[in-house]
């Protein structure tokens, strides 16, 4: 088997929680943080559970998928407001039709320490395109570097991996590379064990890798992440439902399980500031 040299810590586990996401409705799911002050009250309790980055879209005034600044400027103040030092990764898609500015306006004017970098173009959910074209990657790459913005390197396919390891070559990536690896949204890679170890096998070197996976391969997805050393995302923005057939109650029931899970294999929830060292977060710390 091809080896990776990896940067994750056998020992710690960075949970991430992906709050609210562009797709997911109140009516899927009650417990769905939609406007400002859920999203943030969410975030500080996901924070509390566990998780060490939250990773945040926002929604319209109709909660539809939106890349509306006001409201990432109104989430994110209310966060830092509460003085809740978790690592904040906010979107760079957040649905359909938004310009490249719109997609690139959030984190160059808020500066979180992370933001999504969805490393190619694919069919969305049988419906639509995800569009992320070379022209508009090479912007959100340079947009990131200028703004001290560490990107989490989204991976739906094997090909967005090679996609990814062709920026890191030309600079608009910097090395150590942190990948998300997706699996089960309709359109790109199955949520499967033999596909995650796939990707695993197959990431550069010297980078630092978390997963998670959509749908009934969710948890095994994630059991196997954890034994491969990765870390996990997790939330309402993935699976509404917590197992087959029972509604999660809110995000934060997720990283419990994550971080009780963990335990029993002998690693530990990583806080904020472990994070930020495990992934080489260097700029754009908030006191
Ligand atoms: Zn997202």
């Amino acid at each position: 088997m091809y080896q990776t040299k990896r940067l994750n810590r056998t020992d710690k586990v960075i949970i991430t929680a992906a709050l609210t996401g562009a797709v997911t409705t109140k009516q899927d799911n009650p417990a769905l943080p939609t406007q400002p002050e859920e999203i943030a009250k969410a975030a500080i309790r996901c924070w509390e559970a566990g998780a060490a980055v939250v990773h945040i879209h926002v929604r319209d005034d109709n909660d539809q998928g939106s890349m509306r600044f006001d409201k990432f400027q109104d989430t994110v103040g209310l966060i830092r407001q509460a003085k809740c030092p978790v690592v904040l990764n906010l979107t760079s898609s957040g649905g359909q039709g938004f310009s490249w500015e719109d997609r690139i306006k959030p984190f160059r004017e808020l500066k979180p320490e992370l933001a999504s970098f969805d490393a190619g173009t694919m069919n969305w959910l049988n419906k639509v395109v995800f569009m992320n074209e070379p022209e508009f990657l090479e912007r959100c790459g340079n947009a990131m570097i200028a703004a001290g913005v560490k990107p989490e390197i989204e991976v739906f396919d094997i090909g967005m991996l090679n996609t990814a390891k062709y920026y890191l070559k030309k600079g608009i990536i910097q090395a150590p590379a942190h990948f998300q690896l997706c699996l089960g949204a309709p359109g790109g890679m199955e949520a499967t064990v033999e596909n995650l170890l796939y990707l695993v096998n197959h990431l550069p070197e010297n980078c630092t890798w978390g997963a998670f996976g959509i749908g009934r391969g969710a948890n095994e997805v994630l059991l196997a992440a954890l034994a491969l050393g990765g870390n996990i995302r997790v939330g309402l923005e993935d699976n509404v439902y917590y197992n087959h057939g029972q509604l999660a109650r809110s995000n934060e029931q997720f990283v419990e399980r994550v971080k009780r899970v963990a335990n029993e294999f002998g690693r530990q929830a990583a806080t904020s500031d472990e994070a930020r060292e495990i992934l080489g977060i260097t700029k754009n710390r908030q006191e």
